[in-house]
């Protein structure tokens, strides 16, 4: 046995005669010490009984032996000279473009669009090594490639999950759409939320889009009603590939269906200014009423009214409680300004102030607060791949009523 020397590799410490249970993880220590401590280092042997590394750059000595240990069926490390006499010159030779695909591919998760050239810049600033653009075009398809596959595999997985939540929760709606078996959207509403949000909950439900960040660009949609108690009440969700008109309808169909919301008479949705929404609520909802949260209103006309004057008059207007009020809030704000005035008419009134609203909802929220609370409550889920996705936010709502019975 050698002397006992040390390398360490971000939290885990490796030291000769550890052994290392695969090839794999041994060239990964390997790696990550290249990258961390930035030296040039290449593969002098790499199969799967044995590996050595040593230092690129000519007269450095640095090394590491391994070999696997036939009884334990181990890798231990037999040699491991820790000493560089080398300068860095910005290059790993040990950095094919297989691993530098998994050095990026959160990166292309999250961008599909980035190319070699914003791939190059990237290693440069976060590793400081410099790789040619041909690697990271091979990067970047590698890469491409294994998220693809990610794809397939998740999707595959959808079809189980699917099956299983419809065979566990009877009654429940579960849909999964595709195209030339590609996934395309997914709606989900379980029957205990669908009666009890009949039962027990006000004729108002809060709508928010929210965008995906995992593996999909794709777009969560949820709808979030109000108990007896004012509390957020989960009814259902759904993914799509993009928030537009078509597919708010599709969303607001199967909810008119799961919940008998007829033609929305006595009913009322809150939302924000979401693409398509307005015009799907007209051709789904036309008898609902359609409130629009009044601070997205009134960050978009603040774009031209700014100021603490400007601001209180818009609530203190939204916020009136009858028509008397309203009026004279309106006439105020003529004063101040008749284009703050004029401007904010351009917005029906019917969507945001307090005092146009109907009584059906036993609710005076000029605010959507409670559909982006809903999302702001799964910001963890919106990372994870698809199925793992929906199973947390499944568990969360499921907790949350666990939790207040
Ligand atoms: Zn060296």
């Amino acid at each position: 046995m050698v002397e006992v020397e040390y390398v360490k590799v971000k939290s885990v410490i490796y030291k000769v005669g550890m052994m290392e249970k695969v090839m794999v993880m041994m060239e990964m220590a390997v790696d990550d010490y290249a990258i961390d401590e930035k030296c040039n280092l290449y593969y002098k042997k790499s199969t799967s009984d044995r590996i050595e590394a040593k230092c690129g750059m000519e007269g450095c000595k640095w090394r590491i032996y391994a070999s696997l240990d036939k009884d334990s069926g181990r890798f231990i490390v037999k040699t491991f000279k820790n000493v560089h006499t080398c300068s860095w010159n910005c290059k790993i030779r040990l950095l094919t473009a297989r691993k530098i695909a998994h050095l990026i591919l959160d990166d292309l998760r999250a961008d599909s669009d980035l190319n070699a050239r914003k791939i190059k810049k990237m290693l440069l600033s976060k590793y400081s090594v410099v790789i040619t653009k041909t690697k990271c075009q091979k990067a970047r398809e590698i890469g491409l490639k294994i998220i693809e596959e990610e794809h397939a595999e998740q999707f595959a997985r959808m079809y189980d999950y699917v099956l299983e939540l419809r065979q566990s929760n009877p009654g429940s709606t579960v849909i999964l759409g595709t195209q030339n078996d590609v996934f395309q959207k997914f709606y989900i509403c379980f029957n205990a939320l669908k009666d009890g949000w009949k039962m027990s909950c006000r004729p108002i439900l809060h709508l928010d889009g929210t965008f995906l960040r995992g593996w999909m660009k794709d777009e969560l949609l949820t709808a979030v009603g109000r108990d007896a108690n004012d509390q957020m009440y989960h009814v259902a969700w759904a993914i799509v590939d993009v928030e537009n008109k078509i597919n708010w309808e599709w969303f607001l169909t199967l909810l008119v269906d799961d919940l008998n919301l007829g033609v929305g008479q006595g009913f009322t949705m809150v939302s924000d200014q979401q693409k398509g929404l307005i015009q799907a609520m007209k051709n789904i909802l036309p008898y609902a009423e359609h409130r629009i949260c009044a601070k997205h209103i009134y960050e978009n006309w603040k774009k031209k009214h700014k100021g603490s004057e400007n601001r209180i008059s818009f609530w203190k207007t939204a916020k009136a409680y009858n028509q008397v009020v309203f009026d004279k809030c309106l006439e105020d704000l003529k004063i101040l300004s008749p284009t703050v005035h004029e401007d904010l008419m351009r917005y029906s009134i019917f969507h945001w102030s307090r005092c146009s609203f109907t009584e059906f909802a036993k609710c005076d929220a000029v605010e959507n607060n409670m559909g982006e609370a809903f999302n702001s409550t799964i910001t963890d889920a919106r990372e994870k791949p698809i199925v793992e996705m929906l199973e947390t936010i499944r568990r969360q709502v499921i907790t949350k009523f666990d939790a207040t019975d």
